[in-house]
């Protein structure tokens, strides 16, 4: 492995440990000023844009080093130390070897199918993929000539393989249904066929399910959701323990121009520190909430792992640690009670992300799950909440009064 020339990059702790909770708290703190013996806790944000060197042999220095794979920077779009730092966070998450750091979690998910794909190949992708895959899809790669093949959870892939398939695509559990994938058979499968696995790993941001463990070879992060947590920044990381692949990706993000703002490098690793509170209080306000819809005559099914009656409990009992604040409910309401519902929520707000601090609802259109084949035949309303690190007993009063309200429209 081609060593990283930023030096903030090595994570300063002397005594090993396998605890990610440990490193979190230690990973990118500041190194000690060698003429006072301080530091600031925290790295701060390093901006630049042009990086000075000493003198033409400390350039060309970094210039080989960059051209045998390594992460040297001689220009501000691959970041400096801050980026380096979180590039180590990301890395430890996931339990692989190198991190790639992308404007966006849908740019990091760009970043591997350019990098893995070339014109005329073909990815065999999940149906519960994160929705704008699509999009990627239709807009770009298919004028590349590069081809997809959707598939559901438990079909058969060998009848699906072609001549020219490289890539494996998928998310686990997808994020509207929650449906977990057997990442072990995928992995199992993949190797196989020759294919690469990648995963969007979002629902778990390294945290509570950790794919490269599993077999998998590239994992994907929105940092967005849950490692920002904060909802003030976009995010994304590619993490891989593979030399070739981390080889392709390393050039793909360069050649791109993939960069993010060291400020928001900044606000990452500051985010990052509290996940493991944050992500564990979600998910036992989640798991409160789902226990009040059990109760309640208008739900008709849950969509959350770890609930013993979801159907991927077993596979989530397996492979995660932990779960979060996501959940879908499907309710018997219409159409126009539905949106009662919606509206009358106070503490959620109705957007499209998650993984920060406050609760969010997003009322799941046809179209989007029509794309699911695990959502079946279901005619009735799907709501996906993520429920915040509010009280719950509030969050309970706010979709009590909701309900009742909907409850109230006629029909
Ligand atoms: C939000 C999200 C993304 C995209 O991340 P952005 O930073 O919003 O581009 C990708 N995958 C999943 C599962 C997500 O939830």
């Amino acid at each position: 492995m081609v060593q990283d020339s930023r030096p903030y990059a090595k994570i300063p702790l002397k005594m090993p440990t396998k605890h990610i909770d440990t490193v979190l708290q230690h990973a990118g703190t500041a190194p000690y000023n060698p003429e006072t013996g301080t530091a600031p806790v925290p790295l701060p944000p390093m901006r630049a844009s042009t990086v000075r060197f000493e003198n033409l042999a400390a350039l060309e220095k970094a210039q080989r080093s960059k051209a045998a794979g390594g992460r040297a920077t001689t220009y501000g779009r691959m970041g400096m130390d801050t980026h380096a730092a979180l590039e180590q966070v990301f890395a430890q998450l996931e339990g692989g070897t190198h991190a790639y750091l992308a404007p966006s979690g849908l740019s990091a998910m760009t970043m591997v199918m350019l990098a893995l794909c070339s014109a005329g190949d073909h990815a065999l992708i999940s149906d519960c993929v994160y929705g704008p895959m699509r999009e990627l899809d239709d807009a770009v790669l298919k004028r590349m000539n590069i081809n997809v093949t959707y598939f559901a959870a438990g079909e058969d892939l060998d009848a699906l393989v072609q001549p020219n398939t490289k890539l494996l695509y998928v998310e686990s559990p997808g994020s509207l249904l929650f449906e977990m994938l057997d990442m072990g058979a995928m992995a199992a499968f993949a190797q196989r066929r020759g294919l690469v696995l990648a995963t969007d790993n979002t629902w778990g941001s390294g945290y509570i399910y950790r794919p490269l463990t599993l077999g998998a070879q590239v994992s994907i992060i929105a940092g967005t959701k849950y490692v920002g947590g904060h909802s003030d920044l976009m995010l994304g990381a590619v993490v891989t323990n593979d030399e070739k692949i981390a080889k392709q990706l390393n050039r793909t993000q360069y050649a791109m121009g993939y960069s993010i703002s060291a400020d928001d490098a900044w606000l990452a690793l500051r985010g990052v520190r509290t996940m493991p509170i944050r992500m564990a209080q979600h998910a036992r306000h989640a798991l409160e909430v789902c226990a009040f819809f059990k109760g309640r005559p208008e739900t008709v099914r849950l969509f959350h792992p770890a609930l013993p009656e979801d159907p991927g409990h077993a596979l989530w009992q397996r492979d995660c640690t932990g779960s979060n604040g996501m959940l879908s409910v499907e309710l018997r309401l219409s159409p126009a009670a539905a949106r009662v519902f919606v509206d009358a929520l106070e503490l959620f707000g109705i957007g499209f992300s998650w993984g920060g601090y406050e609760s969010l609802v997003q009322l799941v259109s046809p179209k989007d799950l029509s794309h699911h084949r695990y959502w079946g035949e279901g005619q009735n309303a799907l709501v996906r909440l993520h429920i915040g690190l509010e009280s719950p007993q509030d969050i309970i009063a706010d979709l009590t009064q909701a309900l009742e309200q909907a409850a109230a429209v006629p029909g």
